[in-house]
């Protein structure tokens, strides 16, 4: 049988608090345990500063600052100043675009593109079909690795394919927050598919 989960819930009691949790809320069925093993993990490193900076953020900026402003004012409340920039070949000029507004704001963004050393795809295992929409490899374990080698305080993902990105985000040696998400369909606006789900891309639901 299905298991339900948030998203089948209809009132988000753990937020609001006036309403009933559904029999299947991970709120209600919590254990004290692993409650407490989530809040002891904000002691850890930096992420009680993350946390802190995260809620800031969100408060002082809400429905005002824009994404790559957003950024930026996390990195300031973290201390970070050098920024890494783990970008797709497909957004070079926007990748570009942001590191001139970086350097405007007085942070050092440092690069490392996806095609970095550019392996071919065939080279490590991958089928030799997928050569045909060019034969370079991403490598977003080399991404990391360079970017940790750098020293660079944040992360920030530019358009990095689905799949790229898990593996950057696992390597990654300082934390990562995700500028632009590629869906090169839309625009790199992968939401307009969930908001037009019963409309234009009803299609897409039914694949
Ligand atoms: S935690 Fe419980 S109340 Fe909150 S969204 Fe999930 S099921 Fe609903």
């Amino acid at each position: 049988m299905e298991k339900h989960s948030c998203v089948d819930c209809g009132t988000q009691n753990c937020k609001f608090k006036d309403r009933t949790y559904p029999e299947f809320c991970p709120t209600a069925q919590l254990k004290e345990e692993d409650l407490q093993w989530a809040l002891e993990r904000y002691d850890e490193a930096r992420n009680h500063d993350v946390m802190v900076a995260a809620a800031e953020v969100e408060f002082e900026g809400y429905c005002q600052w824009t994404r790559v402003q957003e950024v930026m004012e996390f990195a300031r409340k973290i201390g970070a100043r050098k920024i890494g920039i783990a970008n797709c070949i497909g957004l070079v000029n926007e990748a570009r675009i942001f590191a001139r507004i970086l350097r405007a704001n007085g942070f050092e963004p440092y690069a490392v593109i996806c095609k970095v050393a550019g392996k071919a795809k065939s080279s490590l295992g991958i089928p030799k079909q997928c050569e045909e929409i060019g034969a370079a490899m991403c490598n977003p374990i080399l991404q990391a690795r360079l970017l940790n080698r750098e020293g660079t305080d944040l992360n920030v993902v530019i358009g990095l394919c689905v799949g790229h990105d898990s593996l950057f985000y696992r390597y990654s040696e300082a934390y990562v927050t995700t500028l632009v998400t590629k869906d090169r369909v839309t625009g790199h606006n992968p939401a307009a598919v969930l908001y037009t789900a019963n409309s234009y891309y009803k299609r897409k639901m039914q694949l």
